[in-house]
């Protein structure tokens, strides 16, 4: 029985992320869930037949991991891991029937659009691509004039790395009026900052090498639904298609999870302090963060979410003059003389990340060239401030 069954009042989440998926209080067990390095499980024999099988049907490590992800989300069941975020998408877009129409915004994660655009060139699905803040045009994707309506609506929100905000209740409502299913990749957010089942989402997906985890040492994914019929199918192609957590990772991420309240109460704080300051910083030519008054994310952010995550985005001014640096140089000038920041790709972890995100070529072609993403972790925030300026100010030389 989990911690939130026996207690009369449900916990708050920042409990739940350091109680859920506990042993039962056996005397002289641990208190932690042990790492399980098995491929097979007695079964079959003089002891019956076993539930679990074989280590690709599932892991007593996922278990814990599962079962407190499914508390955080809302869902009435556990969650399901993945070997990697994009695990959990494959699995996700396999809900598609063939020949389905998916609705996926224009700047989803790059990967998951690759994936997209990859099915829909042979021929598995239609790929409609939109503006997801723009709640009219995504309507009209999903019932159009001419054409079939839409099976699949995949909502990302805020968005990666333009961190536009989609209005997810209205369009959760208006997928289900023209019978889609409704995916969210919440990975930005985390549960405890936007619950997008309770905005009426069928199925919630993360990756788990973010956030969840936190230490920029796992790759994992995760699904979370309370629909027993959708659970099922998406383990099945869990299992069918192989693409399942190995234990120690698992493990790694329930150690991290433990944490994430913490850190994403400090990373939240960090962030508003460090957008507010870099909007006005003449090396910036703007900032996108829903947490701004000014962003036009802004009032729907504060609708349905609490607090507006920690990940910012700058587009960085071309510098003019004798040395002429276009936005583009410029920003790469500003990743490179950082010391504190870390150059690399990814986001979600204790240490702050920064990166151009144009470098990638999967990356859009919409997303501006000078536009550099930020992950703000959880060192001190004056530190973090104080490395920014002086990578800012390197291009006053
Ligand atoms: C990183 C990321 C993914 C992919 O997850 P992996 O663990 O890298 O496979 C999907 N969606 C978002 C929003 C991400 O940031």
């Amino acid at each position: 029985m989990s911690l939130s069954e026996e207690q009369a009042a449900p916990l708050s989440a920042e409990t739940v992320v350091v109680a859920a998926g506990r042993p039962p209080r056996t005397r002289d067990q641990p208190v932690n869930p042990p790492l399980v390095l098995s491929s097979t499980y007695f079964g079959t024999g003089p002891l019956g037949d076993g539930d679990r099988g074989y280590g690709r049907y599932s892991n007593p490590t996922w278990d814990p991991f599962e079962e407190a992800l499914g508390q955080l989300e809302g869902a009435e069941l556990p969650g399901l891991l993945y070997a990697s975020g994009l695990a959990a998408v494959s699995s996700a877009l396999s809900l598609v029937p063939a020949g389905g129409v998916l609705v996926m915004p224009s700047h989803s994660y790059a990967g998951s659009l690759v994936m997209a655009t990859e099915l829909a060139e042979k021929g598995f699905l239609e790929l409609r691509t939109v503006d997801i803040t723009d709640t009219d045009a995504v309507l009209e994707q999903l019932t159009p004039a001419e054409g079939a309506a839409a099976s699949m609506l995949w909502l990302e929100s805020p968005t990666n790395p333009m961190l536009g905000v989609a209005d997810i209740r209205a369009l959760t409502a208006a997928a289900h009026a023209a019978g889609a299913i409704v995916v969210t990749d919440n990975t930005f957010s985390t549960p405890l900052v936007q619950q997008p089942l309770s905005l009426g989402s069928d199925v919630v997906l993360h990756s788990v090498t973010k956030y969840l985890s936190g230490h920029s040492d796992v790759v994992l994914g995760a699904l979370v639904t309370s629909d027993a019929g959708l659970r099922a199918t998406l383990l099945h192609h869990r299992t069918i298609h192989g693409g399942i957590a190995g234990p120690f990772e698992a493990w790694l991420a329930l150690r991290g999870l433990r944490t994430l309240a913490l850190r994403i109460e400090r990373s939240q704080a960090s962030a508003v302090v460090l957008a507010e300051r870099l909007s006005t910083h003449p090396r910036v030519a703007s900032v996108r963060f829903p947490g701004l008054a000014s962003d036009p994310g802004h009032e729907r952010a504060k609708a349905q979410m609490k607090g507006f995550g920690s990940i910012l985005c700058i587009e960085v001014a071309p510098v003019g003059g004798a040395q002429g640096l276009s936005g583009a140089d410029a920003a790469d000038r500003i990743v490179r003389a950082l010391q504190l920041w870390l150059p690399a790709t990814s986001l979600g972890g204790v240490e702050s990340l920064i990166e151009r995100r144009r470098r990638h070529v999967a990356e859009p072609v919409t997303v501006p060239e000078n536009l550099v993403r930020l992950s703000v972790g959880i060192e001190n925030v004056e530190d973090l401030w104080a490395d920014l300026e002086q990578a800012l100010g390197s291009l006053d030389g």
